[in-house]
């Protein structure tokens, strides 16, 4: 089991001082994180630095064989060590380099986006992408420690803010409670105000009770997929016709899709329904889906890793705080609540 903390970066280079004493150490950065989150560390010395270029297109096999390559550059054994410092791009294809160079050595994470801090840094998924694939090629393997240091968020860009967001959504949806309360019913127009050193640690606490209790996602663990399923199709569809869209605006997509099918299979009540999605809609707007795009994004949700054969799986909510997973969805109910996605509630 690993150790999850919450800390300013005074302390967070105390406890990078422990965890690394006498071992080699590799920090892995990418371009922006070098820039704005390496110089905090600064009072330590680290045997090697190596940079990714910024952006998911880096979780690759070509950056992968760079990582490698500086771990046998500078003779690191088992007992030596990764620094992930980054998102989830880094700490994805970090955590991966951890895990297979020499059949393991330990890494640690500090997540610098809102996304890794909420979700990606945990849970010991760690992969790359390949032959346009999104994490086609990984494994499972837990970073030996977690160090969350809020302040790294100061320099990072609004839209990357907003992706981060839509997880924190997701877990308050699935969580249900105070969470809810406090995420998806205030002003939508406040939500930056709404991340705060409480709010980050009550969102990866979920999914890390998540996750303990289902590692390697035999049933529990799929309800983190709420929102993910039609989210992904979107990202693939737009992606192949050379449109940009994040995956924060997928997810929250993806969110208003399953509230919509979650109250036709699943009895989450309309009203509920229709808060969660003028939250969204408020934060993330409504983006235009071409009729030919959504006949795409429906089949293509039948592709989805999660599926079955002949049915779409989808983690549907009976209630906030209740998610239900693998409930069967037809393909024509996709198009259905994407066209009623288009015209709002
Ligand atoms: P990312 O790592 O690409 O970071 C987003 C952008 O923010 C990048 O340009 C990065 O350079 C920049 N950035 C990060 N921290 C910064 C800072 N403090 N200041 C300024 N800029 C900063 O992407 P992400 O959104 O963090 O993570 C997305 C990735 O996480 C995807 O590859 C996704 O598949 C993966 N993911 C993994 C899991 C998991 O369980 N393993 C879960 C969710 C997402």
């Amino acid at each position: 089991m690993n150790s999850t903390t919450i800390l300013p970066t005074t302390d967070l280079v105390r406890s990078l001082r422990d965890l690394t004493a006498e071992r080699k150490v590799l920090v892995l950065v990418d371009a922006n994180t070098k820039i704005h989150c390496l110089p905090l560390l600064s009072d330590l010395n680290f045997d090697a630095t190596l940079e990714l270029p910024a952006g998911e297109s880096s979780k690759s096999h070509h950056q992968l064989d760079r990582i490698y390559s500086s771990l046998l550059k500078y003779a690191f054994t088992r007992s030596d060590m990764i620094v992930n410092l980054g998102g989830g791009m880094i700490t994805d294809i970090g955590g991966f380099a951890a895990a297979t160079y020499m059949r393991g050595i330990p890494f640690v994470n500090i997540p610098t986006s809102l996304l890794a801090m909420v979700d990606a840094a945990h849970g010991g998924k760690v992969g790359i992408n390949y032959q346009g694939v999104k994490n086609y090629i990984g494994s499972f393997a837990e970073a030996q420690s977690c160090l969350i240091a809020p302040e790294f968020l100061q320099t990072l860009p609004e839209q990357e803010l907003r992706c981060g967001y839509a997880e924190m959504i997701k877990h308050a949806i699935l969580r249900g409670g105070n969470m809810y309360e406090q995420l998806c019913t205030g002003d939508p127009s406040a939500w930056k105000d709404n991340i705060s050193a409480d709010t980050i640690r009550d969102s990866f606490q979920f999914k890390i009770s998540i996750v303990n209790d289902d590692f390697r996602e035999a049933g529990l663990r799929k309800i983190l997929n709420f929102g993910h399923t039609i989210g992904h199709a979107i990202e693939a569809v737009l992606h192949n016709s050379n449109e940009t869209i994040s995956h924060g605006d997928t997810v929250a997509i993806g969110m208003c899709c399953a509230s919509m099918l979650s109250e036709k299979h699943s009895g989450l009540d309309h009203a509920i329904g229709v808060n969660i999605r003028t939250y969204v809609y408020e934060i993330f707007g409504r983006r235009a889906i071409k009729q030919e795009e959504i006949q795409e994004i429906a089949q293509m949700s039948r592709t989805d890793k999660k599926n079955a054969e002949d049915s779409i799986r989808m983690v549907l909510l009976e209630d906030v705080g209740k998610p239900l997973y693998d409930i069967a969805v037809p393909q024509s109910d996709i198009v259905e609540v994407l066209n009623r996605y288009q015209e709002g509630l």
